[in-house]
């Protein structure tokens, strides 16, 4: 199969900062059939010793997002190999998107290689828990754009400003909001009831 060609079909996890986007990703890539992706693992495993990983990273530092080229090359790349390497199946898997697309460039090159089946919106009204959890995951994670108030702060901002309004590039009817602010088994609840809906 050649890049051009592949077709996905795809879950888009959807969210801010600390929502769990890659929480519920790894939960969803033990269904069969399901495999999770995430461009900020695939851009935190970059090598910092070469040029491009060093500029990412200190772009990442700094909460900002990486060109919407880069991006999408290096996104089509990973997915090629794991398709090489058996790990993925498409279009018999459902490629679960965890923090892509993330600008309305990125929704447009990525209509053009899947067919988006249902959005899973996962938010809280309270972002100070998103907050809280952050701080935690800067722990856990050693994730140095969790780490710093400001770079939250921007990280909120971007996904306000450019993220949020990459959902236009979709129809409303896929979107199903999920309250992250629940306990999770009640998020579980709910997105297990999100996929027997729109996908059982
Ligand atoms: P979070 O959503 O909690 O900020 P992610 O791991 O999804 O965490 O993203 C971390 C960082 O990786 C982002 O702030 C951004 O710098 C970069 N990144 C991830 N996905 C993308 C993307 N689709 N486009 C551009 N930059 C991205």
């Amino acid at each position: 199969m050649t890049l051009s060609t592949a077709r996905y079909n795809v879950i888009l996890l959807f969210g801010p900062p600390g929502s769990g986007k890659g929480t519920w990703g790894k939960i969803l890539h033990q269904i069969p059939g399901f495999y999770h992706f995430s461009t900020g693992e695939m851009l935190r495993l970059l090598d910092v010793e070469s040029d491009l990983g060093h500029r990412i990273i200190e772009t990442m530092r700094r909460g900002e997002l990486v060109s919407d080229e880069i991006t999408f090359d290096l996104w089509q790349k990973h997915l090629h190999n794991a398709i090489v390497i058996g790990r993925f199946h498409p279009p018999k898997d459902t490629l679960v998107l965890d923090g892509f697309p993330r600008t309305t460039r990125q929704a447009e090159m990525l209509n053009r290689v899947a067919e988006v089946k249902l959005i899973l919106k996962l938010d809280c009204a309270n972002r100070d828990i998103l907050v809280e959890r952050l701080h935690r995951r800067a722990i856990l994670e050693a994730r140095l754009d969790d780490a710093n108030q400001s770079v939250i702060r921007h990280r909120f901002t971007v996904y306000d400003t450019d993220t949020e309004a990459t959902l236009r590039n979709f129809s409303n009817e896929l979107i199903e909001t999920i309250d992250v602010g629940a306990p999770p088994v009640q998020i579980l609840s709910a997105i297990g009831a999100a996929l027997a809906r729109r996908l059982g």
